[in-house]
């Protein structure tokens, strides 16, 4: 029993420590950093105030009832493999089915719905259960527009765009946004070319070798196990109904009109009633911007558009009848009601099952014995007992998990505990580790496993006494006893090949071909990689970072650097034998920053001079991979590969790759192989590197097609992060680049991890997403996880749930410190289990299924039409709802439309995923865009697909200068925009400023510096830094934003009906877009529609 109290005065249990935020601490296990604040266990000194002296829920609860453990998880001897951690094997978890995505019966495909308007009736949304602040909005649902093809629309008339299909002149005036860019023409290097490509295609050397490769792909590559899986079910609704009362008080009877339940063409809408509306009378606050109706100079979008659809449609004498938007649940609201209701209080994990605050609110949380929702957040906090339960309302059941979570400096980073050389405490049938949940029994002697009931010895050295409840009277001074967060160190049974890993090393890979060259970039990455590398990643209170670093440049070849510190100048090594790739050298290569400054200095000084005049064009990819990972390997350490690269490797080579770029499969049967890698080849070296604990980050500037989806595979399947610069210059480009270059280098990672997801009996983890690789149903291997990655993990029952004992999950992680330390992150959650379907409608968190949705549905773009996807979440959401309706709301007329309050957000939300890129792409989107951004989801949190999905937009000048606080959101429509104002809009990768066009001259002297709207630069990335209040404000409104996301976010001013403006429109997610994708309203009604159709 040695968990390190012998540490000097620390903060008290509970207050934060003062250390990294991060997860690394120091001073433990005997090696007190000689800087670091004491932050070793040893404060827990007995419950804090206000701890409850009640056991934390589970502890004290009687064992399951069906106490015998599935066969599957019978004794396993620990150890087998390469990690103690996971020896159990992989049989808990069974095979997952893999259901082909299929469109369920019973509903409509969105596209080709009817074009007459479909819902006439008075709809209720009636916010279910406590609090009876239920708003009730009866509407008038009439005249919508759910109709058309899901062909992109044909672009407005009018404002003088070009034709979408034309990708390059619909999308080339665009400054490089980052996800919206393609080059200028005339970037090709000075050679000779051969120019007998199609006009999007980039103008290669070595043509003849090219030639064939154009010849589009009709099938990709193979498929990576990782990211095929199961997919929806395709239950369909309806099963036996469910005889229970209902749980929601019902609504009022709503007065409805006559004549208003036939479907047809609209009459006039009724009269509202006022009194119906007071639910959402907030948002017709004039804060939000209510200029709606026609404004001068500001047309309705998109004139001259098709209505939604390209089908001309019915005549419509009347003008169609708007669901009013102040009617339907409005996302501002929401948000502004969670955080004034639950922003005030710490968030106090001690209770089991609680829902906590939304992401976009702020909240401090204290660990009471269940993982902080930054750690893990689910779909539903109550879940069915029963998988017939779960069948009928379809709610996912799903948890998105952020081991790594960096805290704010307020909240303490895990505790660490050493259980000395016998290692982390753990049931000695399912391995799970000790936690809270634990029951001790026989006088301490014992304790029973709280996931699958097995009663283990509790060894000598940890024996305690138990007080009068059961519980041991030590609890509160043990992390693992008290806290639902906590690290183990583990021995070196965990470590690979039983030997306590080396330090990681950074290995900076740099492509310096003619593009990299001429773009500025390899001088500007030389130079910043000279002060960069003072600022690698340290172990909490160490002096100097324990990684090394090395550096290999590349183009057709491969060029190692020897930066041994005994050398005057650095050596370089060229391998050109790329197809057999081995490392030259192993001593000198892998080097300590400190020791080897002035030769590395010297290198970094000497790369951009020795390839200035470089004509070499091709690049290989594939081999620098391997060199990277075979250096690692040759060093038998963990680590990861920084590369930057900018073109397609066409180059003679393994993973050498064609143009098969084809826009013309979008919207075919074959647009999934657009998402397919189209080699094996990065599958199977990504593979070799999980093995070593390689990680792979991928810095991209292309100019044109390099082929993302084949590029991201290795960082995809290695925990890595990918970042694209389209068009990369110097000028434009370098703020954001060198921005999300630091982060990346400074950021904490943990290397060579597995991570297991463990539960009580009754359900298991069936189905995985997120940057990792799988070799078995189980484990989730990542050769590098940083703070910002998530895992989402999806759970299917296998047996009957207990309301009484509820379910437990129980996150481990296995991985490797900066430091080179090896340590077991451990994350305890209990949910609470129901058997009334209104308890898990009331229990649910939108924002997170909506998370889990759009990553279940990129992936399954990957092997189904993009449109079955969407039908898929359509037909999901709509079973949810309608299942909702049918079991937990009170009887009302088929014509109201109730939703659940926590879900009231689901259509909103669940429209702006189905008209995301990656699932309705404009035409100025390109493959790689969507391959990048199908990439980025795959990892994102709560918080980053919430403002990615629904992007936030912020009123610049409404609100008086004085107020320093960040003006409140408005919704993302084009009718909350007055042109008299300035607007921001963000989504967390693109940052916008729309001026309206009548801005008052003032503000735009104050903000642009110029005297007039007509002389502000559109496309403008930079605000100038002048002296005054609201130039002060914005920008430092700007920084603000900035700093909150995990990537740079580059600015782009936009003048209303300016080119660009359609751009930003792009980002107003409540409208109709210009691909295709249908308003909130239409598609509410659509999905009021759907359910109705499900009920009948
Ligand atoms: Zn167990």
């Amino acid at each position: 029993m040695n968990v390190n109290q012998s540490a000097p005065p620390v903060p008290p249990y509970g207050q934060p420590q003062p250390v990294y935020p991060g997860y690394h601490q120091s001073s433990f296990g005997g090696q007190p950093g000689s800087t670091a604040p004491p932050n070793t266990y040893g404060a827990y000194n007995g419950p804090v105030p206000g701890y409850p002296q009640t056991p934390p829920p589970g502890v004290s609860r009687a064992p399951p009832s069906s106490g015998v453990p599935p066969a599957s998880t019978a004794q396993a001897p620990c150890g087998q493999g390469g990690y103690g951690q996971f020896g159990q094997g992989d049989v808990q978890n069974g095979p997952s089915s893999t259901v082909q995505m299929q469109r369920l019966p019973g509903s409509q495909p969105f596209g080709s719905a009817p074009l007459a308007p479909v819902v006439s009736q008075p709809a209720v949304l009636q916010p279910c259960g406590p609090p009876p602040t239920s708003a009730q909005v009866t509407a008038q649902m009439a005249g919508m527009q759910i109709s058309g093809s899901v062909t992109p629309a044909p672009p407005p008339s009018g404002l003088g765009y070009g034709p979408p299909t034309s990708l390059a002149s619909a999308s080339g005036n665009f400054p490089n946004s980052g996800l919206y860019s393609s080059c200028p023409q005339g970037q090709a290097p000075p050679l000779s070319q051969a120019q007998g490509h199609s006009g999007a295609q980039p103008p290669q050397r070595s043509a003849p070798q090219q030639a064939s490769s154009f010849t589009p792909q009709a099938s990709g590559g193979p498929r990576m196990p990782s990211m095929t899986g199961p997919l929806l079910p395709g239950q369909s609704f309806g099963g036996p109904p469910l005889n229970q009362p209902n749980h929601v008080s019902s609504p009022p009877p709503q007065a409805l009109h006559p004549g208003t339940q036939m479907a047809g063409p609209p009459g006039p809408p009724p009269p509202m009633h006022s009194s119906q509306q007071q639910g959402y009378q907030l948002q017709q606050n004039g804060s939000y911007g209510p200029t709606r109706g026609p404004q001068p100079n500001y047309g309705s979008p998109y004139p001259g558009a098709p209505a939604f659809g390209s089908q001309p449609g019915p005549p419509q004498p009347l003008p169609p009848k708007r669901l009013d938007p102040d009617a339907i649940p409005s996302p501002i609201q929401v948000i502004e009601d969670d955080r004034n209701n639950r922003g005030s209080e710490p968030f106090v994990t001690g209770v089991r099952g609680q829902v906590p605050p939304l992401v976009t609110t702020n909240f401090l949380v204290k660990d009471q014995g269940n993982a902080s929702p930054r750690y893990i957040r689910c779909t539903s906090y109550n879940i069915p007992c029963t998988s017939d339960m779960a069948k009928q309302a379809q709610v996912p059941l799903a948890a998105v998990i952020k081991p790594l979570a960096r805290l704010p400096p307020e909240e303490a980073s895990p505790y660490v505990v050493d259980h000395g050389e016998s290692g982390p405490l753990r049931c000695n049938r399912c391995k799970a580790y000790m936690c809270p949940f634990m029951q001790f029994v026989e006088g301490g002697r014992r304790f029973q496993c709280c996931f699958c009931s097995c009663i283990n010895d509790v060894p000598p050295q940890y024996f305690q006494h138990l007080d009068h409840t059961g519980k041991r009277v030590d609890a509160y001074d043990r992390p693992e006893l008290s806290l639902g967060s906590y690290e183990f160190l583990a021995t070196v049974d965990y470590c690979k090949n039983n030997k306590f890993p080396s330090p990681p090393a950074f290995i900076f890979m740099i492509d310096v071909s003619y593009n990299a060259i001429r773009s500025g970039l390899v001088r500007l990455l030389c130079e910043e990689l000279k002060s960069l590398l003072d600022f690698l990643p340290r172990e909490g209170g160490a002096e100097e970072s324990a990684i090394r670093v090395g550096f290999v440049t590349y183009n057709k070849v491969l060029h190692f650097y020897n930066v041994k510190s005994s050398l005057a100048q650095p050596q370089m090594m060229v391998v050109s034998d790329v197809a057999d790739m081995f490392v030259p050298l192993l001593d000198g290569f892998l080097v300590n920053v400190n020791e080897s400054r002035a030769v590395i200095i010297s290198l970094l000084d000497q790369i951009p001079e020795m390839f200035a005049d470089t004509r070499e064009t091709e690049t290989v990819f594939a081999p620098v991979i391997q060199a990277g990972m075979e250096a690692l390997k040759a060093a038998e350490c963990a680590g990861k590969l920084f590369i930057f690269h900018t073109s397609l490797p066409i180059a003679e080579a393994p993973g050498k790759l064609k143009n098969r770029d084809d826009r013309k499969l979008i919207n075919t049967d074959k647009e999934k192989t657009l998402f397919q890698p189209q080699t094996g080849t990065y599958q199977a070296l990504a593979k070799e590197c999980v093995a070593q604990g390689c990680c792979v980050d991928l810095f991209l500037f292309p100019n044109q097609y390099v082929d993302v989806a084949t590029l991201s595979v290795v960082p995809q399947l290695t925990g890595g992060s990918v970042y694209k610069y389209a068009c990369f210059q110097v000028e434009n480009d370098q703020e954001r680049f060198m921005s999300d270059l630091r982060r990346d280098v400074e950021k904490v990672v943990g290397f060579d991890a597995v991570m297991r997801v463990r539960t009580s009996t009754g359900i298991r983890a069936v189905d995985f997403f997120g940057a990792f690789y799988m070799s078995n149903t189980t484990d989730v291997e990542l050769a590098g996880l940083d703070g910002e990655k998530t895992v989402t993990v999806e759970f299917k029952h296998d047996d009957r749930l207990n309301e009484e004992s509820g379910a437990l999950l129980q996150c481990a992680l296995l991985y490797t410190s900066c430091g080179g330390q090896r340590r077991l992150r451990i994350h305890n959650l209990a949910l609470n289990c129901c058997t009334q379907l209104a308890d898990l409608y009331r229990n649910c968190e939108t924002d997170t299924l909506i998370n889990y949705m759009a990553k279940f549905a990129y992936r399954g773009v990957l092997n189904s039409p993009v449109k079955t996807v969407r039908d898929t979440l359509i037909t999901q959401c709509a079973q949810i709802l309608a299942c909702y309706r049918k079991n937990c709301a009170s009887p009302s007329s088929a014509g109201q439309l109730i939703l659940p309050e926590c879900m009231k957000l689901l259509p909103v939300y669940l429209n702006c995923v189905l008209k995301s890129d990656v699932l309705q792409p404009g035409a100025e989107v390109t493959t790689d865009d969507r391959a990048y951004v199908r990439q980025l989801v795959t990892c994102m949190d709560v918080a980053e697909t919430n403002v990615f999905f629904y992007p936030r937009l912020l009123p610049l000048t409404k609100s008086p200068i004085e107020n320093t606080t960040e003006p409140p959101a408005i919704r993302a429509s084009e009718e909350r925009l007055s042109n008299g104002d300035i607007y921001l809009l963000e989504n967390g990768l693109n940052l916008f400023i729309w001026v309206g066009a009548g801005v008052q001259q003032g503000v735009v002297q104050s903000l642009f510096n110029v005297s007039s709207f007509s002389q502000i630069t559109s496309g403008l990335s930079i605000l100038p830094v002048l002296d005054n209040p609201l130039s002060k404000k914005v920008r430092g409104l700007i920084d603000s934003l900035r700093a909150q996301r995990s990537r740079y976010m580059k600015l782009i001013v936009v003048k209303q009906e300016d080119k660009l403006e359609m751009l930003f429109k792009h980002f107003l997610v409540e409208d109709k877009s210009l691909s295709g994708g249908a308003s909130y309203v239409d598609f509410l009604c659509h999905m009021h529609k759907e359910i109705r159709q499900l009920l009948s």
